[in-house]
């Protein structure tokens, strides 16, 4: 059965006091709720990993994770975070490829493919995303758009690394905007995904992968989303930052 997985991405926001404040307060409710059966990782910006980590513990089914890594194993890269560090500060999650690192950082289909080699190598678990603009969903071409940066990114890994994979579906239209997909149209673009991993890997991998959607994910709308059969959980912008709405999401399944 495929893993169930409700991603906070926290962005940039919070200082250490907020950080730690909601940290707290979603593994105090976690541990009253008892979701058993999903896994929850916070994604908080990468100053916040170590005091994060420390208050999540050994929360069961919770887990830490990085919103980036570099495309370099270490070196002379001011400002870079590699994926071994990642790890070695307790992360066990990498987001890569977020429509906002691709739009404002130039991320490339290319370099996603050495950060995704990186966080493999490292034993970061990398939540993958994509997404089509609006004017691509308008231009009724968002099925291909979507495959190509699939195949570009991901296509040269091994069977056995593809499913190590989470992929985040991701519309940018959505993203941020109050504006979410219907869950016809999450189910639609996941079983399209499930069937091209299909196509490269055989079923019975791509059957194993969690696809996570995004994009104004909230309490009120993830039972609906997470109810389609290929939508294995999601991953929360805005919702993520209030204890209470992220905790509902979790609870959605
Ligand atoms: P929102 O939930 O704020 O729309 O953000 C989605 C997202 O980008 C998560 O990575």
């Amino acid at each position: 059965m495929r893993k169930k997985i409700v991603a906070g991405n926290w962005k940039m926001n919070l200082n250490l006091d907020e950080g730690q404040k909601l940290t707290s307060e979603i593994v105090n409710m976690l541990k009253d709720e008892h979701v058993k059966d999903v896994t929850v990782v916070l994604n908080p910006p990468f100053v916040h990993l170590y005091p994060v980590k420390k208050l999540i513990g050994d929360t069961p089914n919770l887990f830490l994770g990085a919103q980036n890594c570099s495309d370099k194993a270490s070196g002379a890269y001011t400002g870079e975070i590699s994926a071994g560090m990642l790890a070695s500060f307790g992360s066990k999650y990498v987001i890569l490829g977020h429509s906002e690192r691709r739009e404002y950082f130039k991320e490339s289909n290319e370099l996603l493919t050495a950060k995704t080699r990186q966080a493999l190598d490292n034993g970061l678990i990398p939540i993958f995303c994509c997404g089509e603009p609006l004017e691509i969903r308008e231009a009724g071409t968002h099925e291909d758009y979507v495959k190509q940066q699939l195949t570009e990114s991901l296509f040269g890994f091994s069977p056995e690394e593809i499913s190590k994979i989470v992929i985040a579906y991701e519309p940018i239209w959505a993203i941020g905007t109050g504006r979410t997909a219907s869950s016809d149209q999450a189910q639609e673009m996941h079983a399209a995904l499930r069937n091209h991993l299909a196509g490269k890997y055989g079923k019975e991998i791509a059957e194993g992968i969690s696809i996570l959607y995004g994009g104004s994910c909230n309490p009120s709308n993830a039972r609906e989303i997470f109810s389609k059969p290929d939508v294995d959980g999601g991953l929360i912008g805005g919702a993520s930052l209030k204890s209470r709405d992220f905790v509902e999401i979790v609870k959605s399944f």
